[in-house]
Formats: structure tokens, C-alpha cells, sequence
């Protein structure tokens, strides 16, 4: 079967803030060449995903893992999600400090242990009872979201959720893959909202809302203003639309206007349905994204 692979860096206002565009992209592309690398070799969907959203973690220019925007506290908390279209299994984390890698915990989540979703203070427990690896706040933190949040510190006014449609890029990535035997997977990880409150949780590690995977219909992952996504447990519905019979790409249109339509939000969506078909769509200035299908060439866009 063909396989496919696509990848998305964050819906946001991109265009209108520096030259992180060019990076975001670039990093997208990056994750969509792996993805691929683990798929044309015989791999899962689930390790292509894994895989892609590590190489998108690690870069600095996007919101998951390193480059993780900090709460109204200065700390990183971050969420993450994978999902596996051939059993339904997934594991989670939410508000997990000190990770490099949120979406890897989320894997062991899955595959170790009989929970799905673990939190804060007990998702790092699990770390490291595991002896997964954790780090420092500083290998997280970038030197531009540190000034940001000491200038938004100075703002009292600020909403998590100006960011989506105002000047300041987004970063939030994900996954959706379908492997040689059919199998799909989605993943997604972020830092959250700019100068969200301690504890606060969106979209993101939520099964349906940030991503949802099912080999019967599609494997998507979500990014936006979660506080909207979840309204409309959006991932899901994009899998409901293609089991109604439209394709990934008018599935993800049709779920980004109801977005906008029925409450008002703003994001982006990227998916693998069961034919292989990719889609993706958004409804903020930009949404770096990356894709590829079986060997052919990687296409990116914005
Ligand atoms: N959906 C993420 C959240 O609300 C943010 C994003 O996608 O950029 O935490």
C-alpha cells in the first residue's frame, strides 16, 4: 500500500511576525523526510509519527519540547498526544515539565503501562520510574521566549488567545501517517498558550480534540486556540466527515469552517485518511506544513 506522511509546525499569525516562517518549514520538511524514511523501509505509521515529532520537538523555533513557550508562572508545561488507528490506543501527557521529548513519554504511556493519560507531578513520576530521560528547564528554553515572557509580564491585558490572530507566530506541531499495511497513527505535541495559567491544559493532549487516529476513517492532528478546538472535539469530527464519505482535504476545509462558524476559532488541521489521501486546512495566516507520499518528493507549504 502507498504509504503517506504529513506534518504541521502550528496554525498562526507567521506571516506577520519575524523570519521563524522560513525555520518552521524548513523543520517540517525535515519531519516529513524522516517519517518517510521509517515508512518506504517497512515501519509503522506509529514510529514514522513518533519520529517526525521528535525532529519537530527539537527545534527551536517551534512551541513543543525545546522552544516551548512558559506560563504566566516562567515554567514550561507541556502536552502531548499519540495515537494508534489500529487499536485505538493511545497515550497522553498534560502540563509535564522537564522533558525533552513529551511525545516519547506519551508512546511508553501507551505501550507500558494500562493507563492512557498521566499528568503533572505523576506523568514525571512515571518518567522517571521508567528511567526515561528528563532535563532542565533551560534545556527547554529559548532566549526569545524568555523575553517574551518578561514582556508580557508587563501586559495584564494579554490573552493566550490573541497570539492566533495578532503578530507572534505559533508553534505547536503534529503528525499524521498511514503505513505499507494500512495502519494510521497520529501524534501532536506543544507547549501551550503563551502566559497560560499554571495547569491549564488545551486541546492537544485530548483524544479527539488535538489528535484522533482510527484505520477505519482518518489519523489527524489539531493545533489552534484550544479552548475552541475541544468545543468541537475537532480531530474526531474530521474522521466522522471522512467516514461520511468526503476525503481528508474536504474533511479538514469542512471541520476549519465549522470551527469559525461555530465558535468563533481559529487553527489548522493536517490528515491521513484510510485511502492514503493527505489534507490539510486553516483558517490563521499560516500553518507550516510538510507531507510526502510513498517515495515521492517532500511538498511543503505555509
Ligand atoms: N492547541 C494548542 C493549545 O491550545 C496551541 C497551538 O496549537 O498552537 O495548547
Amino acid at each position: 500500500m502507498e504509504t503517506a506522511v504529513i506534518v504541521h509546525g502550528g496554525a498562526g499569525a507567521w506571516k506577520m511576525e519575524n523570519g521563524r516562517l522560513p525555520e518552521a518549514e524548513a523543520a517540517c520538511q525535515q519531519a516529513a523526510l524522516a517519517g518517510q524514511g521509517v515508512l518506504v523501509a517497512g515501519g509503522s505509521a506509529l514510529q514514522a509519527v513518533e519520529v517526525a515529532v521528535c525532529i519537530l520537538e527539537d527545534c527551536p523555533y517551534l512551541d513543543a519540547g525545546r522552544g516551548s513557550f512558559l506560563n504566566a508562572r516562567g515554567e514550561v508545561e507541556m502536552d502531548a498526544i499519540i495515537m494508534d488507528g489500529r487499536t485505538l490506543e493511545l497515550g497522553a501527557v498534560a502540563a509535564v515539565q522537564r522533558v525533552l521529548h513529551p511525545i516519547s513519554l506519551a508512546r511508553h504511556i501507551m505501550t507500558d503501562i494500562e493507563h492512557s493519560f498521566l499528568v503533572g507531578s505523576g506523568a514525571e513520576a512515571f518518567a522517571d520510574l521508567i528511567g526515561f530521560p528528563r532535563c532542565q528547564i533551560t534545556d527547554l528554553l529559548v532566549d526569545e521566549e524568555l523575553a517574551r515572557y518578561l514582556s508580557l509580564q508587563e501586559d495584564p491585558e494579554y490573552l493566550t488567545r490573541t497570539i492566533f490572530v495578532e503578530p507572534g507566530a505559533m508553534g505547536t506541531v503534529g503528525a499524521a501517517a498511514r503505513d505499507q499495511q494500512g495502519n494510521l497513527a497520529a501524534a501532536t505535541s506543544t507547549g501551550g498558550t503563551r502566559k497560560k495559567l499554571p495547569g491549564r491544559v488545551g486541546d492537544s493532549p485530548l483524544v479527539g480534540s488535538g489528535a484522533y487516529a482510527d484505520n477505519w476513517t482518518a489519523a489527524v492532528s489539531a493545533t489552534g486556540y484550544g479552548e475552541a478546538l475541544m468545543k468541537l472535539v475537532i480531530s474526531k469530527r474530521v474522521c466522522d466527515f471522512v467516514a461520511s464519505g468526503l476525503p481528508a482535504m474536504a474533511a479538514c476545509e469542512t471541520a476549519i469552517r465549522l470551527l469559525a462558524e461555530r465558535v468563533n476559532g481559529h487553527g489548522g488541521l493536517v490528515a491521513v485518511d484510510t485511502h492514503g489521501q493527505i489534507g490539510y486546512a486553516f483558517n490563521t495566516d499560516a500553518m507550516p506544513y510538510a507531507y510526502a507520499l510513498g517515495r515521492q518528493p517532500i511538498v511543503g507549504g505555509h
